[in-house]
C-alpha cells in the first residue's frame, strides 16, 4: 500500500490561519502585536528570497516585520552593533540573522550575541541547552516543523524507535532532543555510523537530515514507518530540459513510499513548515517577554 503523503503546505497553511486569529486576539486584548526582525548581510540570491518570504508571511498573519539589510562588506562589529540595538528594541520580539553570513563574520559570535529571549531561530547555546535539559525555550524552526508533521499523522510517539540521520546543531540534534522528549528511543546516526541501512530499518520514525540526494533507499525503510525527509538538494534534471534543475530530498521518495506508512515529499513537506514555525516562535517569544498568555496553536 502506498504511503500517505504528508502535506506540509496544508499543515503550514492551517498553522498560519490559527496564528492569524491568535494575533488578532492579542491585538484586541493588549493593543500590540509581536514583531520579527530579520537581518540579511550581503546579497546571496537564495537568502534574499527567504528573507522576502519571511517578511511577507509575517505581515500576512498580522505581525510587524522589520527588515535590516547590511552590505556584504559590513564588519562583524557593525552586525553585532545592530543585534545589540534589536536586543534593546521593545517592539522587536524575535531576531533572526539570515545564515550563512559572509566568511569574515563569525556566525557563532553573532548567534551568541542575540538575546536568548528573542532568539527565534533557537540556535543560541542557551536555547540549545534548555532544549537538552528539557526546559521551555525557543526551539529551532525546521525541527519543530518536522515534529508538527509527525504529530499530524501520529500523536502518541511513546516507546517508538526513532532514527535521525544527521547530527547538525540546526536540524539533527534538536530533532533528536524533541523525539526524546516525546519518549521515543532515539538513535542519532551520522557519517561514521556503521551499517546505516540496518540502523534505519529499525526506525518507526526515520528522519533524514543529511544533504545527500536520495541517499535513503526504499529497502532502508521499515514497513509502516513515518519518514521525514528534511533534505533539500538541487540536482540536475535533464528530463526538464538542458541546464534545468529540480529539488529533491535525502530520501528516494518513490521507493520509500511503497514501504512507509507516511512520508514527507520534497518539495512541499518540511520546507513550508520552517517559516510558519519561525512565526510561531515569534509569538512564543512575544508572550514570554511581554507576560501575555500563550495562545494554543
Ligand atoms: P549539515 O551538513 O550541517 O549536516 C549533515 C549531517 O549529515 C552531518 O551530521 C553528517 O555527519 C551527516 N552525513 C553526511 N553524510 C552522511 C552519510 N553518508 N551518512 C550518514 N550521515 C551523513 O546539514 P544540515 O543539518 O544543515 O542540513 C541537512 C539537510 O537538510 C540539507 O539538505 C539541508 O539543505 C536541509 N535543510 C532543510 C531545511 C528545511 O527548511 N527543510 C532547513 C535546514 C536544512 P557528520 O556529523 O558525521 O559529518
Amino acid at each position: 500500500m502506498a504511503a500517505t503523503m504528508i502535506d506540509g503546505k496544508a499543515v503550514a497553511e492551517a498553522l498560519r490561519g490559527r496564528m492569524r486569529e491568535a494575533i488578532a486576539a492579542l491585538e484586541a486584548s493588549h493593543g500590540a502585536v509581536p514583531g520579527l526582525a530579520v537581518v540579511l548581510v550581503g546579497e546571496d540570491p537564495a537568502s534574499q528570497v527567504y528573507v522576502r518570504n519571511k517578511g511577507k508571511q509575517t505581515v500576512e498573519i498580522g505581525m510587524r516585520s522589520f527588515e535590516h539589510k547590511l552590505p556584504a562588506t559590513a564588519s562583524e562589529a557593525e552586525l553585532l552593533d545592530l543585534v545589540g540595538k534589536l536586543n534593546a528594541d521593545p517592539d522587536v520580539d524575535g531576531i533572526l540573522v539570515q545564515l550563512p553570513v559572509p566568511a569574515h563574520i563569525s556566525a557563532d559570535r553573532v548567534i551568541e550575541a542575540i538575546d536568548p529571549a528573542k532568539d527565534v531561530d533557537g540556535l543560541n547555546p542557551v536555547n540549545a541547552g534548555r532544549l537538552a535539559s528539557g526546559l521551555p525555550g525557543l526551539v529551532p524552526c525546521t525541527p519543530w516543523g518536522s515534529m508538527r508533521l509527525i504529530r499530524s499523522v501520529r500523536t502518541d510517539l511513546a516507546g517508538l524507535e526513532a532514527v535521525v540521520v544527521g547530527r547538525s546543531n540546526l536540524v539533527g540534534k534538536p530533532i533528536g532532543q524533541l523525539l526524546l522528549k516525546e519518549n521515543c528511543t532515539v538513535t542519532m546516526a551520522h557519517s561514521r555510523t556503521r551499517d546505516l541501512p540496518a540502523v534505519c530499518r529499525r526506525a518507526d520514525i526515520l528522519v533524514a537530515a543529511v544533504g545527500r540526494p536520495g541517499m535513503v533507499k526504499g529497502d532502508w525503510v521499515k514497513p509502516g514507518a513515518i519518514v521525514i525527509d528534511v533534505g533539500i538538494n538541487r540536482v540536475e534534471a535533464p528530463d526538464l530540459g538542458e541546464g534545468r534543475t529540480r529539488l529533491v530530498g535525502d530520501v528516494a521518495t518513490a521507493e520509500a513510499a511503497l514501504v512507509a506508512a507516511a512520508i514527507t515529499p520534497v518539495p512541499g513537506g518540511v520546507g513550508p513548515m520552517t517559516i510558519a514555525c519561525l512565526l510561531e516562535n515569534t509569538i512564543t517569544a512575544a508572550c514570554a517577554r511581554r507576560g501575555w498568555v500563550l495562545p494554543v496553536l
